[in-house]
Order: structure tokens, then C-alpha cells, then sequence
């Protein structure tokens, strides 16, 4: 039986793909923001599984619907209906706007299910020719990895080796608004985006941009589709990323925090005109939309209204900034952020993220590096003042140097 972090590092390394390189810390527990390893180390948890647990770790009312639906309720499949979806469908329409859900599971699917409704929508709303439909991208953007996914990504990784891939989508520079008027054609049925770029690295767009984006999508007559499977439901501050430019997408892909961690649940969100491109047998998934993660959803959804987490992360968030933002120290590119989702920049010399991450995990303090130069803190949106506070002390005195680094690479 293993029993140490080694034993259980060595086991997965053993038997398991190797397509991770995580930190060498075995989690066992978890409660709120706070996670144990096998050895019975603390951790602040400052990733939140990429936004998926902003409602805490075993949040107990998430917890409890999971117990409770899944002991009386499982799976149905969508052969047949049953009770907890429509109650999920509702929530979803009064909390959004948007008069239809279509769920998944992983947010990669839901991403797909957009861009199947994007193409067809073309094809019998638009009136784009047949297999002409052409959807625009943006570079480093993050959107999930099938094949057709990874097909349309800048990222050289998440492609090489995996062709051929799918036509149809252009790339263009993030943040380039002349780059998105001038792709702009008749045969464009869709702009996918994040509104603020999470795996690229915390990309927040030139104010502006994403509403100058939603005014030539009605102007052409191209769906804007937002992908807030990472920026949405609560993390920056706003429920959704993009009522900070009081824009109103055409489609909300949503996933993550959807569930709170407790189950994989996404939903594609439209109104009638889209979602009604989908005729019985064009699209499916035997878990979408199953009880279980119907009244999952419903409770992650509770949980961030009835607790105030919106408020929380934007309040927090603020709070987050002003302190790193008197840290002076020459490592330092750059630091942006919105909500609780704040990006540390380094400069080159500063020799990767990675080793700032490793030192942060000694001092107790869980976080990831991404895109190489950048230290990514995203903590659950439950987090208090007092744990903030002691989560950015961790995080200024490694930057200031006042805990040594140890050279791992
Ligand atoms: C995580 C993520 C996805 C993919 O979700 P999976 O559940 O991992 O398939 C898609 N888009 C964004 C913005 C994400 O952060």
C-alpha cells in the first residue's frame, strides 16, 4: 500500500499517461480553500482547479446534492426524461437571460456543441453555402483539447502531432479589432471567444474591444459566441466577464464552476434563434444533462448567489491587487487581474514561473505557472480577508526573495 507523497507519485507515474507535469504534491482532502496532502501538509488551494471549485472545496451543500440525487437518481439517459433538468434549465434561463440550455459534460464538448450550432445556424438561418462557414479564433486562446479544438490553437504543443485538422476557422490576434473588421465576410458564421484569455496567461482585451466585436457581429450577422468556462460565474468579479463592457453575447458556453468541482456539467446558452437549429438526434451525450449533474448545477448555482461570491471575488479581487501592486520588485513584468483572477508576470531574467510555484508550495501555497513567465493566483471566491492576507504575504516574500529559492531545473 503506498503511504508517502513518493509512493503514490511513483504509481502514477508507473501506470499513467504522462500528459501532466504536475507539482509533486499528493492531495487527499480538501475543505473550502484549504487542501491536505498524503503527508498531512496544509495548502492554500490558489488554482481552484482552474475555476472549477470558486464555491470552496466540498462545498456541503454541493456535496449534498450529490449525495442525495445520486442515492435516489443517476442516470437516466436523455432516452428518457427526468425530473432534475428542466428545474436546471429554468435556474439557467432566470439567472442568464438566455431562453435555452443545452448541457453537457466537459467544457470542451459544450465548445464543440457552439461550434455545431454556429455552423448550422449558418447554413439555415444565414444562408452561408454549404461547408462555407468560417469561425474566428483568436491566438493563445484556450477552448479545450479535441481534435478539432486543438486544430484552431496558436499553441504549437497542443497541435503538433494531432493533424490533420478541421477547416473553417481563422485565427486572428487577440486583442486586434482592425484584424476582426477586416476577416469579417459573408460567409462568417461566428467569433468564439474568451472574454479575458485564463490559459493564455490572464489576457485581459483594450477596453472596448469585446463590445466593438459584439457591434461588427450585428453588423455582419455573425454569432458571438463567449466562452466563460473559465472567466464566468463569479471569478471576475462580474457574474460574466463580459458585462464589464455591457455587451450580451449570442451564445455562453459555461462549465467549470458550473458544478463546483463535484461533477463535470457544461451548458451551451441561447436564445430561440440558435438553439433551435437542433432537431431531435443531431447532437447528444449519454451523461448530458443527467440528474445528477442537474441538481449539482443547481446547488453550485445557489451557492454563489445565496453566498455572495460575486461580490466576494470583486471586493477580494481589489484588495488582491492594491497589496501586489506596492510590491516593487525588478522580477516583476507586470501584474493584471479581474476579480480574483490575477496574473503575475516575470520578467525572462526571473528564470520561469515554475520555480516561484515550487517555492510557493513549500511555503503552503498551491498555485501554477502558465505560459511559462506567468505565476496564475485564482483561489476559490470563498476566501476571507484573513486568508487572503496570509496568501499574499506568502506570495511577496517569495517574489521580494525573502525565501530563498531552490534551484529545481
Ligand atoms: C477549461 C477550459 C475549457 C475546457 O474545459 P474542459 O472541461 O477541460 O474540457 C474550455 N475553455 C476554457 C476557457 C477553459 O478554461
Amino acid at each position: 500500500m503506498p503511504t508517502t507523497t513518493a509512493d503514490y507519485v511513483e504509481l502514477e507515474d508507473r501506470y499513467g499517461a504522462h500528459n501532466y507535469h504536475p507539482l509533486d504534491v499528493v492531495i487527499t482532502k480538501g475543505e473550502g480553500v484549504w487542501v491536505w496532502d498524503v503527508d498531512g501538509k496544509k495548502y492554500m488551494d490558489c488554482l481552484a482547479a482552474y475555476s472549477a471549485v470558486n464555491q470552496g472545496h466540498c462545498h456541503p451543500r454541493i456535496v449534498q446534492a450529490l449525495v442525495d440525487q445520486s442515492s435516489k437518481m443517476a442516470l437516466t439517459s436523455r432516452a428518457f426524461r427526468n425530473d432534475q433538468l428542466g428545474l436546471f434549465y429554468k435556474q439557467l434561463t432566470e439567472m442568464t437571460g438566455f431562453s435555452r440550455t443545452l448541457p453537457m459534460n466537459t467544457g470542451a464538448e459544450a465548445v464543440e456543441t457552439a461550434i455545431k450550432a454556429a455552423r448550422k445556424w449558418a447554413y439555415t438561418v444565414k444562408g452561408v453555402p454549404y461547408n462555407q462557414a468560417e469561425i474566428l479564433v483568436f491566438s493563445q486562446n484556450f477552448h479545450g483539447r479535441t481534435t478539432t479544438i486543438v486544430g484552431f490553437s496558436s499553441d504549437q504543443q497542443y497541435r503538433s502531432g494531432f493533424g490533420p485538422f478541421a477547416p473553417g476557422f481563422t485565427l486572428l490576434e487577440y486583442g486586434d479589432i482592425e484584424a476582426v473588421r477586416e476577416a469579417m465576410n459573408p460567409n462568417v458564421a461566428a467569433v468564439l471567444i474568451e472574454p479575458i484569455q485564463g490559459e493564455g496567461g490572464i489576457i485581459i482585451p483594450p477596453d472596448g474591444y469585446l463590445s466593438e466585436i459584439a457591434s461588427l457581429c450585428k453588423e455582419h450577422r455573425a454569432l458571438l459566441m463567449m466562452d466563460e468556462i473559465q472567466s464566468g460565474l463569479g471569478r471576475t468579479g462580474k457574474m460574466f466577464a463580459y458585462e464589464y463592457e455591457n455587451i450580451r453575447p449570442d451564445v455562453l458556453i459555461l462549465g467549470k464552476a458550473l458544478s463546483g468541482g463535484l461533477y463535470p456539467v457544461s451548458v451551451m446558452l441561447a436564445d430561440d434563434e440558435v438553439m433551435d437549429v437542433f432537431q431531435p438526434g443531431d447532437h447528444g451525450s449519454t451523461y448530458g444533462g443527467n440528474p445528477v449533474a442537474a441538481a449539482v448545477g443547481r446547488a453550485a448555482l445557489d451557492v454563489l448567489v445565496d453566498e455572495g461570491l460575486v461580490e466576494n471575488s470583486l471586493a477580494q479581487g481589489e484588495y488582491l491587487m492594491e497589496r501586489l501592486g506596492a510590491l516593487d520588485s525588478d522580477l516583476i513584468q507586470e501584474i493584471r487581474g479581474r476579480g480574483l483572477w490575477v496574473g503575475i508576470e516575470l520578467r525572462p531574467e526571473a528564470g520561469g514561473a515554475r520555480r516561484f510555484c515550487e517555492a510557493l508550495q513549500r511555503e503552503g501555497l498551491l498555485c501554477k505557472e502558465t505560459h511559462e513567465h506567468v505565476i496564475r493566483i485564482a483561489p476559490p471566491l470563498v476566501i476571507n480577508r484573513e486568508e487572503l492576507d496570509w496568501a499574499i504575504d506568502k506570495v511577496i516574500g517569495v517574489l521580494s526573495g525573502e525565501r530563498e529559492l531552490q534551484a529545481t531545473t
